[in-house]
């Protein structure tokens, strides 16, 4: 049986069923994001039968294909030899290779490199598929018991307070799950920016995902800043989850936001309509105060 991108399909009754040769393009392989056993069946298939596989870190992958007696070569592929080889590489693929693009952990191209090389292989009509598995956004979204219905992956923030926040500001009104990933030794200061800019909405921190150590801490934005404040840096990868706005926070657009604002401004400081709109909506009077900023410098007040 033969799926719709010539790779092995799964046969009702048999299970899995490779019944024929990995098809030549670039194969984009998800590996495990900390639980070895993680990998899929099909992942491994690809892994032992293509080519070539690009890789991040040679030394991380190889130890994973040590682990189920995988010989196929490895190339490096990362931010820093990206631009360089990747004429080579859609050379070899013209050529008619079968490549893997794997990254450390998790899925590639999800704040990982591959993105490039994707968009300029798909240019060239050359075949691209993905042999899907471990992803550690969607593994905490699906922990945090927050709405998994709607959501925005957002990714890295900026390493500096004021970027980050600047970052965040975009994403304050917006009615969807947030999630985000960050560095253990940022993990308090991005709390805190959160906390102040989405004011204490419900959230998660979720470390050491399908490891021995696993933990999903769930609370409100300002008790989870609290924790790691007084705690320090945690340690292991993790991700934030932050919830959509609750209530009538739910339904203020950035629209009616600044209509809002405005209307207040009339006749209040810019202090006095923050603490007030914030009493209203919920969302963060931190948020609130920097939009007023920003509509004092534009003229409109
Ligand atoms: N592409 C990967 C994926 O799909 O999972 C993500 C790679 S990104 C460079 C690394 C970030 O993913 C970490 O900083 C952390 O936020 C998150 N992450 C990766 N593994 C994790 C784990 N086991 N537990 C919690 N977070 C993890």
């Amino acid at each position: 049986m033969q799926s719709r991108h010539g790779a092995p399909a799964l046969d009702n009754n048999v299970g899995w069923a490779p019944t024929h040769a990995l098809a030549p393009g670039l194969h984009l392989v998800a590996t495990p994001i900390g639980n070895l056993g993680d990998i899929t069946l099909r992942a491994l298939w690809v892994l032992r039968h293509c080519d070539r596989i690009l890789c991040e870190d040679t030394r991380v992958t190889a130890r994973l294909l040590a682990r189920y007696g995988i010989n196929t070569p490895l190339d490096p592929y990362h931010e820093h030899n990206a631009e360089r080889v990747r004429p080579a590489i859609l050379a070899a693929l013209r050529g008619g290779a079968t490549l893997a693009l794997v990254s450390d952990a998790g899925t590639p191209l999800v704040s990982d490199p591959g993105y490039k090389l994707v968009r300029a292989a798909l240019e060239e009509n050359l075949p691209v598929s993905a042999a899907p598995g471990p992803s550690a956004a969607l593994t905490a979204l699906i922990l945090s018991g927050l709405p998994p219905d709607t959501f925005l992956f957002v990714g890295f923030l900026p390493k500096r307070s004021a970027g980050r926040r600047r970052a965040l500001a975009q994403w304050t009104t917006l009615a969807a799950t947030l999630i985000f990933f960050e560095a253990p030794s940022r993990l308090a200061a991005a709390l805190a920016d959160m906390a102040e800019l989405f004011g204490d909405r419900p959230a998660a921190v979720a470390r050491e995902l399908t490891k021995q150590h696993e933990e999903v801490r769930r609370g409100r934005l300002a008790a989870l800043a609290e924790h790691y404040r007084e705690a320090g840096a945690p340690k292991g990868e993790a991700v934030v989850i932050i919830g959509p706005p609750e209530g009538a926070a739910a339904i203020v657009s950035d629209a009616e936001l600044d209509a809002r604002l405005l209307a207040l401004l009339a006749r209040h400081s810019l202090r006095d309509a923050a603490v007030e709109l914030a009493a209203e909506t919920g969302i963060g009077r931190r948020t609130i105060y920097e939009r007023g900023l920003a509509l004092q410098r534009s003229g409109k007040r």
